[in-house]
C-alpha cells in the first residue's frame, strides 16, 4: 500500500488509524432499470444512471458511496462520466494512503483538489463513513452526532405525466399504507392544464397531501398567475418554481405565497443556503448530498437553514438504497426534518442495489441501524447492471 502521509505516533487517535488507511478507491457505472418513466420539466428517464464508489481500507473493510445525477448534466452540471473522471483524476489521488477517519481533513483535501463536483465528493464521503463505521462497528449516525429519529414519513413522486395512471398509482400506495404525501412534477406544459391535473389529483386523494416541484419551469409572471390557484386547490408545498439563479424573485414569490415555498436547485453549498436564508428566498430547504458534497456539509447546511428559520425537507435525486442510507444517516441526527423525506428511489428501481437495511412501512422509511451505512450491498446485482468491472483509481 502506498502510504502518502504517515501520521506521527503522538497524533494518532486511540484506535488503530493505520488499519483505517485508504488502500483502494474504485468506481463502477451502472444503469439500473426503473419501474416506470420519470418525467421532469427538462428531462425524462427510464433507467437510473448511478456511479458507485467502493473504498477499501488497509484492514480490508469495504465502504460504498453513490454519486447521483439525473438525465446526464441536466439537473446540475455533473454527469455519470464527469463524476467518475473527477474521482479518478483529482479526488482519489489526494485520498489514497490517508486515514479514512479524518473526515474533515479529507473533505478539505477534496475541496482543494476540485471545486464544486459535489456528487463526486459526496459519493466518496459516503464510502468513507461506511468503511470507517464498519471498521469501528459503529453506525455512521454515531459518527455524525448520534441518532435522534428512527424513521421518517416518506414521500412518493408521481411523475408519469398521465393523471389517470397517477391517481391509480397514488391510491394503491395509500391503500398499502406506503405513502400519503405525494410530489408531482410540473413545469412541463401549459400551467392551466397542469393546475387542472393537480385539482383532479387532490380531489381523488382524500387523506393525502400533494406537493409540487416546478423544477425551475415557471416565469415570475406564471408564478403570480398560478400560485394562487395552487393555494386554492390545497397544494401543501411548492418547490423551486423559478430559475435556480433567481433568488431575488424567489424571495418575492415566497413573500406573496401562503403556500410554503421550497428552494432546491437555488441553494447548493452553505454559502448559498445562508444567502437564501438572509433573503428569505424560500421558507423550506431541500437537503441533498449532491448539493452539499458530503454528509458533514449537509448537516451544516441544515444548521444554517434552521438558523434562518427555514424548515427542512429530505430531498433525493432518485438514489438507490446506498445513497438513501447515506442521507438517512444525516437526517436521523437532525433536530427536525419538518417535511420528512422523499427517498423513494430504492422503490422506483425494479431491483435495489442493497439486499437489506432499509424498510418502508406505515408511510415511513426506517433508518438503518447497522455499522457504517447499515445496508448490505448486492454485489451480484451490481455486476449484472454495471457497465464493465470496478475500475481502480491509480495513486
Ligand atoms: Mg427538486
Amino acid at each position: 500500500m502506498n502510504v502518502v502521509n504517515p501520521v506521527p505516533a503522538s497524533q494518532r487517535d486511540a484506535f488503530d488509524e493505520e488499519a483505517l488507511r485508504i488502500a483502494r478507491v474504485e468506481t463502477a457505472s451502472l444503469k439500473a432499470p426503473t419501474i416506470r418513466a420519470h418525467r421532469l420539466s427538462n428531462t425524462h428517464i427510464s433507467h437510473k444512471a448511478i456511479v458507485l464508489v467502493r473504498i477499501t481500507l488497509a484492514n480490508g473493510v469495504v465502504g460504498y458511496g453513490e454519486g447521483s445525477s439525473l438525465g446526464g448534466p441536466r439537473w446540475a452540471e455533473e454527469s455519470p462520466e464527469s463524476i467518475r473522471s473527477c474521482i479518478h483524476t483529482y479526488l482519489a489521488p489526494v485520498l489514497l494512503g490517508r486515514s479514512a477517519n479524518r473526515f474533515e481533513a479529507l473533505a478539505l483535501a477534496m475541496s482543494k483538489a476540485a471545486s464544486r463536483n459535489t456528487a463526486a465528493k459526496a459519493a466518496i464521503e459516503s464510502a468513507l463513513y461506511d468503511a470507517v463505521g464498519r471498521s469501528l462497528e459503529l453506525p455512521a449516525t454515531q459518527l455524525l452526532g448520534g441518532r435522534i429519529h428512527d424513521s421518517f414519513e416518506v414521500i412518493w413522486a408521481l411523475a408519469s405525466g398521465d393523471v389517470d395512471q397517477e391517481i391509480d398509482e397514488a391510491r394503491a400506495k395509500f391503500a398499502a399504507r406506503e405513502h400519503r404525501r405525494f410530489k408531482v412534477k410540473i413545469g412541463l406544459s401549459d400551467p392551466r392544464s397542469e393546475v387542472a391535473r393537480l385539482s383532479r389529483l387532490v380531489e381523488a386523494l382524500p387523506g393525502c397531501e400533494v406537493i409540487v416541484d416546478v423544477n425551475q419551469g415557471w416565469t415570475v409572471a406564471q408564478c403570480n398567475r398560478w400560485i394562487p390557484a395552487l393555494e386554492e386547490i390545497g397544494i401543501a408545498l411548492i418547490e423551486q418554481p423559478v430559475a435556480a439563479r433567481d433568488r431575488i424573485n424567489l424571495a418575492r414569490i415566497t413573500a406573496r405565497s401562503r403556500v410554503p415555498v421550497m428552494i432546491d436547485e437555488g441553494a447548493f453549498d452553505v454559502g448559498d443556503v445562508a444567502e437564501a436564508g438572509a433573503a428569505a428566498a424560500g421558507t423550506v430547504l431541500s437537503l441533498k448530498l449532491v448539493k452539499s458534497g458530503g454528509l458533514m456539509e449537509m448537516k451544516r447546511a441544515a444548521g444554517v437553514a434552521a438558523a434562518h428559520g427555514m424548515e427542512l425537507y429530505g430531498g433525493c435525486l432518485l438514489e438507490s438504497g446506498i445513497g438513501a442510507a447515506a442521507h438517512l444517516a444525516v437526517f436521523s441526527t437532525l433536530p427536525a426534518l419538518h417535511w420528512g423525506t422523499e427517498h423513494f428511489g430504492p422503490r422506483i428501481l425494479t431491483r435495489d442495489l442493497i439486499s437489506q437495511g432499509l424498510s418502508f412501512r406505515d408511510f415511513h422509511i426506517t433508518c438503518p441501524t447497522g455499522p457504517g451505512l447499515g445496508v448490505s450491498v448486492d454485489e451480484d446485482y451490481i455486476a449484472e447492471v454495471a457497465d464493465g468491472a470496478w475500475r481502480p483509481a491509480a495513486a
